[in-house]
């Protein structure tokens, strides 16, 4: 057989197995790693990307805690792999750098702050903005893409669907259209745009994946990450914003997409099980703030 065929025919068996899954997630553009296969990356740090305070707690917990104040945290995290560097989600536009007015990407809802920047934090270890050569980002909200442009020679990762969703026009939610708008912008137009199909694999051994987990909003994504001594980590994107919200399956009423966000928490869990993972929780203050902070690092 030719490579031509081969390839033609795979293929068309791949197009099968998503078929026959026949569900709403399309999943499996490439295979999850087997947990005793895969690879290691060699570093995980986590960076202080912002500190928010919304107003409203049952926004992400309808039906409970209405009008209760809530803080949340922003992180982002960076993964060394080999002598590669990425980037994962950008936090809180560092154009809010120690101002006392904060950020907003919902501003009656929502305010953020942001006391140390990516770039302080990258020079704490030696690096410059630079040195980074992926930037993968979960999902298009403000407060995790607000700093994409300070990466413009970086390959930015994100799934085509999120992609071409912050373009497709408006619905019925204005908060939604609101946080469509301003993903445009800050978004903007990176030079290196890689979109992308359902689960990758980033460095194609399997160490770090980005895997698709949408209902947050259309095209957001989690990483699963194996280290040598922690084994797998699962960084979650915004598939839950609380440990306690993904345990129970509670869906935020800003999601996009329930049955999704609840179908993408279970898939979460499983991975969990499958790779005996940890799962650190993007905005829950109180998780997030036990974990290493760089220079201290997970390997
Ligand atoms: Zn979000």
């Amino acid at each position: 057989m030719t490579p031509f065929l081969k390839a033609r025919l795979s293929s068309i068996l791949a197009i099968g197995v998503l078929v026959l899954a026949g569900a709403s997630v399309v999943r499996a553009a490439t295979p999850l790693p087997d947990p005793a296969k895969a690879g290691f990356a060699d570093r995980l740090y986590r960076l202080d990307c912002g500190d928010s305070l919304a107003n409203d707690e049952s926004v992400w917990t309808p039906g409970k805690n209405i009008g209760k104040r809530v803080r949340f945290s922003s992180t982002c995290w960076l993964i060394r792999h080999g002598g590669e560097w990425l980037l994962w989600d950008t936090g809180v536009p560092e154009s809010a750098l120690n101002d006392p007015r904060g950020w907003s990407t919902l501003p009656k809802l929502i305010v953020y702050h942001l006391d140390k920047s990516i770039t302080a934090q990258l020079a704490a270890i030696g690096l410059t903005t630079g040195d980074v050569a992926y930037v993968a980002v979960s999902h298009t909200h403000g407060d995790h893409i607000g700093n994409v442009a300070l990466f413009p020679d970086a390959t930015v990762l994100i799934q085509r669907a999120e992609y071409e969703w912050i373009r497709s026009p408006d619905g019925a939610n204005a908060n939604v259209n609101q946080l469509k708008a301003l993903a445009r912008q800050l978004m903007g137009s990176p030079k290196r745009l890689r979109l992308l199909d359902g689960d990758t694999d980033v460095f194609g051994d399997g160490s770090v994946m980005l895997v698709s987990t949408p209902g947050h909003t259309p095209g957001s994504q989690s990483l699963l990450v194996h280290l040598r001594k922690t084994g797998f980590v699962i960084l979650s994107g915004d598939v839950a914003h609380s440990a306690d919200n993904l345990e129970h399956d509670i869906v935020p009423s800003l999601n996009t997409d329930k049955a999704a966000s609840v179908a993408s928490m279970d898939h979460v869990k499983a991975m969990i099980e499958t790779y005996r993972a940890r799962i650190f929780i993007n905005h829950d203050k109180a998780q997030e703030d036990a974990l290493k902070l760089l220079p201290a690092f997970y390997d």
